[in-house]
């Protein structure tokens, strides 16, 4: 689909789901309790308003019950063609038919400059999950020669590598980092030795201080990409390095305000709510894994038209302070900056009487700082300029802020004490 939908793509998603409501039992009941026939739903705000959202833990919970596929199942079992698993564990049979996301793997793989030919190394698990496997496919079909590294085994895949003379790599920030130091553990030059042009980063965050750093280690220019295990990969970083680009025309893409549910416009952030397209073993309506995206607003300057996301966490977090959602992670890229810092907590509330919003960001510092009112007013200036709301800052000592706060989940990080008038 292209986003924002168009007439086309609200037609494509309708015949997805008469075919689901015929074939799945779990969605012809869903559908049924909330009085939802697929083939009446006129537009894609009918669509919104009435067909229910689906949790991972609705997936995880009825695979729990009817084991091992649950009632989502939408083909016999004769018809798989293979079988990934993901961690809960929960299984995902997938028909023979089924792409599996590799014709979005292969725009990316287009957006950062790969030609047939090269030699591609995948990093990603081969095991049991549908990572490693899925890349190795799209490369292949990009017309590259494959080396299946899958992960562990550094000194080795290091051989390989150089052997082969791989140009691109394929697989988490870390495990590159990890060959770097294994390279020259053998006495190697990871620059020179090993001939990494281009990488695919996925399934880790790839902050800029790890990207310049490999970067300077193998000279190589790295994409970001992002994915989710059931729907699949979703977007990739063009050459611009600015967003990833929405790729996965397999899905159809909501992005809805946390709080009120809304569509959100360019330059939003929205929680992504995503529909499986075309004929499915296991489908999936309005799934939502949680994860919250900033919609960029501005066409980019590479010339592909299609949106580009910023991911900004998990939407269990994010709250909307003075009328801007805010998530703890942005929140943890300004306070990262200062060494001196630790974890924090953002706690909002509503002067007494008030009906305005205060935030106060209570950071932990490792030790006493030499000018606390200079970084208390940088910091709060960074936050402004950066997150977009002003917040006052109070320094606390370390044991003031609990472990949970910490990222990558934040689980603690926003203690919210606003009443609530609903
Ligand atoms: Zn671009």
């Amino acid at each position: 689909m292209s986003w924002p939908p168009k007439a086309s793509d609200f037609d494509e998603l309708r015949r997805t789901l008469e075919w689901v409501y015929a074939h799945s039992p779990y969605y012809t009941r869903r559908f049924n309790e909330v009085g939802v026939i697929p083939g009446d739903l006129c537009d894609y705000e009918d669509f919104r308003r009435r067909v229910p959202r689906t949790a991972k833990a609705d997936l995880v919970a009825n695979q729990r019950e009817h084991p091992p596929f649950g009632e989502f199942l939408a083909a016999p079992r004769e018809r798989f063609g293979s079988l990934h698993t993901s961690p809960g564990p929960i299984f995902i049979p997938r028909l023979p038919e089924e792409a599996g996301g590799t014709p979005v793997l292969k725009e990316s793989i287009k957006a950062m400059g790969v030609s047939p030919g090269e030699v591609a190394h995948v990093t990603l698990s081969y095991h049991i999950m549908p990572g490693g496997l899925r890349l190795h496919r799209a490369f292949e079909e990009a017309g590259c020669l494959v080396i299946n590294g899958g992960t562990g085994s550094s000194r080795l895949q290091v051989e390989v590598a150089r052997a082969w003379g791989a140009t691109v790599f394929a697989g988490t920030p870390s495990f590159l980092a990890n060959l770097g130091d294994t390279a020259r553990e053998m006495g190697l030059n990871p620059r020179e030795d090993l001939r990494y042009r281009v990488g695919f980063s996925t399934a880790e965050a790839l902050t800029p201080e790890l990207r310049h750093e490999l970067g300077e280690t193998f000279g190589i220019e790295l994409f970001d990409h992002c994915g989710e295990a059931q729907i699949g990969p979703l977007a990739g970083e063009c050459r611009t390095h600015e967003g990833m680009h929405l790729h996965a025309r397999d899905l159809f893409c909501e992005f809805l305000d946390p709080e009120s549910g809304e569509p959100v416009e360019l330059g939003g952030t929205g929680e992504l709510v995503a529909t499986q397209l075309g004929p499915r073993a296991l489908p999936l309506v309005r799934y939502a894994p949680g994860d919250a995206f900033k919609l960029l607003s501005d066409p980019c300057p590479c010339g592909d038209p299609s949106v580009r996301l910023i991911f900004v966490g998990q939407v269990g977090v994010i709250r909307k302070i003075k009328g801007v959602l805010v998530h703890p992670a942005q929140v943890q890229r300004v306070v990262s900056q200062h060494p001196e810092l630790g974890r924090f907590q953002i706690v909002v509330d509503q002067p007494e009487g008030k009906r305005y919003d205060r935030a106060i960001l209570r950071v932990a510092t490792s030790q006493p700082p030499a000018a606390p009112e200079a970084l208390k007013q940088a910091l709060a200036q960074e936050l402004k300029a950066t997150v977009l709301i002003q917040m006052e800052v109070e320094l606390v000592a370390d044991a003031d802020i609990p472990e949970a706060a910490g990222p990558p989940r934040f689980a603690e990080a926003m203690v919210d004490l606003r009443k609530r008038h609903e």
